[in-house]
């Protein structure tokens, strides 16, 4: 036997309806707010995510599934969605069409990290880029929008937590403050944290190590630092927020993991799924398109992990309805009855209905067996007399009631059932 790869999993049968459910109703979601998808490679040019992402960022310094393709070049699977997206946003010129772009996407991500529940090497993100607003309305909507997909799967018990990491220019004075602040517990740190503190000192706050989360603890406030416009644009964002009775909490130690995040940074928060508890984070991003090449524009987007909020949504004994259900199983008792139920469900399935028929001889108690296993509404038998005279048995599963239902009106019979 041949074992999957640490950290991936298989989506089987008996649950996969709950995939499909969720990635429904992000696409309704999504497009319910006049967002619409867009779909890049699952591999990139390494360099989209080095400046996408962020040199001193965790994903690019220890997470990245990095390899030479055999025509030399480095590549690396997407351990996040917006990179992906500012590459195509630049490269296909979508700056000169019709902006705010307002876009979505279902895809999978790689991330090499020690698995854990909620924590896997491949997981998939439902995520959203709001690309060409720099107003706080666009930073409202798209935390709404979030916020609206997670209702509408039946999440309760999230918080959100909102902060503002302001611009480079209020970061450069918070930056001395930290590294002030830090400079006595310097060897205390995580050699990760050395380093940042050099070369991005705000995210020694965003480390996971309990020990530099302690020393953090009572660090100085961002939102002690940010500039007049910063602060504005974050006022605006929460008087937003409660117009639309969006309920939140202010959390300056969220910073977020990647490096071109300016102004707003988010998180929803679940008190269900235990460590993993983060599903969802998002934030603006005004510098990264220039970052591509591209002409300065503004950006805020969002991403949810799909793993983890079907794992919140098994915690919390939310049940996903499967719209995968058989409506009919035909039950045929001898060859010629079978090649009947062979062409009543091809009629069936013409017009739409769910039918299944045996493909394996079972008898027919047998097949009342699989018909119940595999969830059909109802189970249409025919045997010889139902053959001759031109009929289905037909049986409705739930209640037993039974009756006669003459070839050609099966379809509208069960249709209107
Ligand atoms: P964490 O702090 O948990 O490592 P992150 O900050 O690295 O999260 P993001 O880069 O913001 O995560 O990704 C957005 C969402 O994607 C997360 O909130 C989470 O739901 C999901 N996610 C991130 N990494 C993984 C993973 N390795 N396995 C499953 N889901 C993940
Ligand atoms: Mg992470």
């Amino acid at each position: 036997m041949i074992n999957i790869p640490k950290g991936t999993k298989d989506v089987l049968p008996k649950d996969s309806y709950k995939w499909q459910y969720v990635e429904k109703i992000a696409r309704d979601t999504a497009n319910s707010f006049a967002v619409n998808e867009i779909r890049t490679p699952t591999f990139e040019h390494t360099e989209v995510f080095l400046r996408g992402v962020g040199e001193t960022t965790d994903i690019v310094n220890k997470e990245m599934y990095t390899f030479m393709d055999k025509g030399d070049r480095s590549i690396t699977l997407k351990p996040e969605g917006t990179a992906g997206v500012a590459r195509s946003f630049v490269e296909n010129g979508l700056y000169a069409g019709t902006l705010p772009a307002k876009l979505f996407y279902i895809s999978p991500c790689f991330r090499y990290e020690r698995p854990q529940a909620g924590r896997l090497r491949e997981f998939h993100q439902f995520g959203v880029e709001v690309l060409g607003s720099t107003l706080p309305n666009s930073d409202a909507e798209t935390i709404i929008l979030a916020k609206t997909f997670l209702e509408k799967l039946g999440v309760k018990n999230v918080t959100l937590y909102i902060n503002s990491i302001g611009c480079p220019e209020c970061r450069k004075k918070y930056a001395e403050a930290l590294k002030t602040y830090m400079s006595d517990n310097y060897d205390k740190l995580c050699d990760l944290c050395k380093d940042r503190l050099v070369k991005n000192p705000m995210r020694v706050l965003d480390c996971k190590n309990p020990e530099c989360n302690k020393l953090t603890a009572n660090a100085p406030s961002i939102l002690d630092y940010i500039c007049e416009d910063c602060k504005n644009h974050f006022e605006s964002v929460q008087k937003l927020l409660k117009i639309a009775g969006v309920e939140f909490k202010i959390n300056p130690n969220i910073v977020r993991g990647l490096d071109y995040y300016t102004k707003t940074v988010f998180e929803f928060v679940s008190e269900n799924i235990g460590v993993q508890s983060t599903v969802c984070g998002g934030g603006r991003y005004d510098k990264l398109i220039a970052e591509f090449g591209g002409p300065d524009t503004p950006g805020i987007g969002f991403a949810v992990g799909i793993e983890r909020l079907i794992l919140m949504l098994d915690n919390l004994g939310v049940e996903i309805p499967n719209e995968n259900k058989v409506k009919i199983y035909l039950a045929p008792m001898g060859e010629k009855e079978s090649e009947k139920a062979f062409e009543l469900v091809c009629e069936l399935r013409k017009n739409g209905v769910v039918a299944e028929t045996d493909h394996v001889g079972r008898g027919i108690k047998a097949q009342f067996k699989y018909a119940d296993k595999i969830g059909a509404e109802f189970v249409g038998v025919i045997g010889s007399f139902e053959l001759e005279k031109g009929v289905v048995k037909l049986k409705n599963m739930k209640d037993g009631q039974e009756m006669e239902v003459v070839f050609s009106s099966l379809v509208d019979a069960v249709k209107n059932a």
